[in-house]
């Protein structure tokens, strides 16, 4: 099979798809706040993140230099000294692809992370990496010695720190969020102390970094694990919707062998989410000779048209289902683990300065997975937002982020709006995000923290129940409260 044909007609694999290129973070930038375009009426410096909705102002933005693991601790400290100086908070990111403000700190000193190093120890199957470096170069180094991350989003533009910030997870099965694949990690603390966070060393410093948006320090370095890389074949299976849930689980049992899962669901209003597509990745009888990881393939590129002639028509949004459905199988051929994880998020983008792609995630068990069917079909149906895509995950029970959205073993389910950027689409999209965010609490799940600001705090204390005790440690542990950005102000700090 052509190299093109392999990440084939399904849209980037088990990609969220979507977003950004356009409408990332930027200084002193006239945008949007709130729905409204700003004109640049002063010379103040801001940030904005992949959603192009959270411009806000900050007083200094410093990008890390040093490569070596002293130079940068010792950079960092300085960072933090000037800013308690200056009574400013203080906010890390890389790819600042959250969406609500999560990597930004108001008023204060946005920290980048761009720097790079990775050291293999094949003996222990992990490798030490530095925080800011983004997946497709830890893919990359990974590829050239034949292993493979072993859960990532499922996107490669991401910081590793991030991901670990974020507690991520992907479409590799059967694991756990990416926190549950970190051995250790190091940081320097708001007292200028760098410190070792593992299961043995400080395990609750560990598991409230693990999915804490960076309020307890800035992360250096991590030690992740890894797998063997593998040439792998997909399957595809059409069934009801409201199946989906209790198909994967019985898939994920019955066969051991399956690496990566991911399903779809059909998104045209006149069936909408009554058809899914499981699909199960495993490997071929031939492991030998793994081909280089390759990019986002040619197909990948086209599909752009489609996935985006989706928009506001129907015709196209049945045509896809049936390109997804009918002609994927027939083209989708082999491909390698890392091939399917490297995908970059600018391969749809959407190029429109008048829209924005948003993302929602839930995080169901997979007996309430009918139940979470209606309630999309209901909330969702009765907005004015298109929904472009929904990809379906398996996620693995979670005990140890002390925000943890898996508190028994999930489907995740990663939505992609397109949205328009007005007042009214921005007023629209809080209503719907707040009602649907409603009905999965009743059913016992959980929404995703990444995304934009629109649930209530009352909302995040029913999903995230151990959130009282993640901000009395948080008081605790940084009283001065230097670390801050839009979920401490908004969420947190209320809490
Ligand atoms: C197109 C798209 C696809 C996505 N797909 C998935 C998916 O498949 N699975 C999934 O789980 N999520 C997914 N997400 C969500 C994504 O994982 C988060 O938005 C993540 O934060 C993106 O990484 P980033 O480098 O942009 O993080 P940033 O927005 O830069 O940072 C995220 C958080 O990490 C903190 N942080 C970052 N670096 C450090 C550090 N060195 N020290 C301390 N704190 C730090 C930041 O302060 C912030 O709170 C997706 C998002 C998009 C836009």
């Amino acid at each position: 099979m052509g190299r093109w044909t392999r990440r084939g007609f399904l849209l980037a694999g088990g990609a969220a798809l979507g977003v950004l290129g356009t409408k990332r973070y930027g200084d002193e930038l006239p945008s949007m706040v709130g729905t409204q375009s700003l004109q640049p009426t002063d010379r103040k410096l801001y940030m904005n993140d992949a959603s192009g909705l959270s411009q806000t102002p900050i007083k200094h933005h410093f990008i890390t230099e040093q490569s070596s693991s002293n130079g940068l601790v010792e950079e960092i400290r300085a960072q933090l000294k000037t800013a308690q100086a200056e009574g400013q908070s203080v906010a890390v990111g890389a790819a600042r692809h959250s969406m609500g403000g999560q990597a930004i700190p108001r008023d204060g000193r946005a920290i980048t992370f761009e720097h790079d190093f990775l050291e293999l120890d094949k003996a222990k199957s992990t490798y030490r990496v530095a925080a800011g470096v983004r997946w497709h170069s830890i893919i990359k180094q990974l590829d050239a010695a034949g292993y493979s991350p072993a859960v990532m989003q499922s996107n490669a533009d991401f910081g590793v720190a991030s991901t670990f910030c974020v507690n991520a997870h992907g479409w590799p099965v059967t694991f756990g969020p990416a926190g549950s694949t970190t051995r250790s990690l190091k940081m320097v603390l708001a007292n200028g102390e760098h410190v070792i966070c593992s299961r043995q060393e400080n395990q609750e410093l560990f598991n409230l970094v693990m999915g804490g948006y960076g309020l307890f320090g800035v992360i250096t370095e991590l030690e992740m694990d890894m797998v063997p890389n593998s040439r792998l074949t997909p399957t595809y299976e059409e069934l009801p919707a409201a199946g989906y849930g209790e198909a994967m689980v019985k898939a994920l049992k019955a066969d051991p062998s399956i690496q990566m899962a991911y399903g779809r669901l059909n998104v045209d209003r006149g069936s909408f989410f009554d058809e899914a597509l499981l699909i199960t990745y495993r490997p071929t009888d031939d492991q030998g000779d793994l081909p280089e990881v390759a990019g986002s393939g040619f197909m990948s590129k086209a599909s752009r048209h489609i996935f985006r002639g989706q928009l506001g028509n129907e015709r196209v949004k049945n045509w896809r289902w049936y390109v997804e459905t009918d002609v994927g199988p027939v083209l989708g051929g082999e491909s390698t683990r890392n091939s399917l994880m490297n995908e970059p998020v600018i391969t749809l983008d959407d190029r429109d300065p008048a829209r924005t792609d948003i993302l929602h995630e839930y995080f169901v068990s997979p007996d309430q997975f009918p139940a979470f069917i209606k309630a999309c079909q209901e909330v969702i149906s009765a907005s004015y937002q298109e929904l472009l895509n929904i990809t379906l995950r398996y996620v693995a029970q979670d005990d140890e982020s002390v925000l943890s959205y898996a508190w028994e073993p999930r489907i995740a389910a990663v939505m992609l709006f397109s949205q328009e950027m007005t007042q009214r689409g921005e007023a629209d999209m809080a209503r719907m995000t707040r009602d649907l965010i409603d009905r999965v609490i009743e059913i016992g799940g959980a929404y995703y923290l990444p995304y934009r600001p629109h649930a209530t705090v009352g909302q995040l204390k029913r999903s995230y129940q151990r959130v009282g005790e993640f901000a009395e440690a948080k008081r605790r542990l940084d009283p001065g409260l230097l670390f801050r950005n839009n979920f401490w102000d908004a969420y947190v700090s209320q809490v």
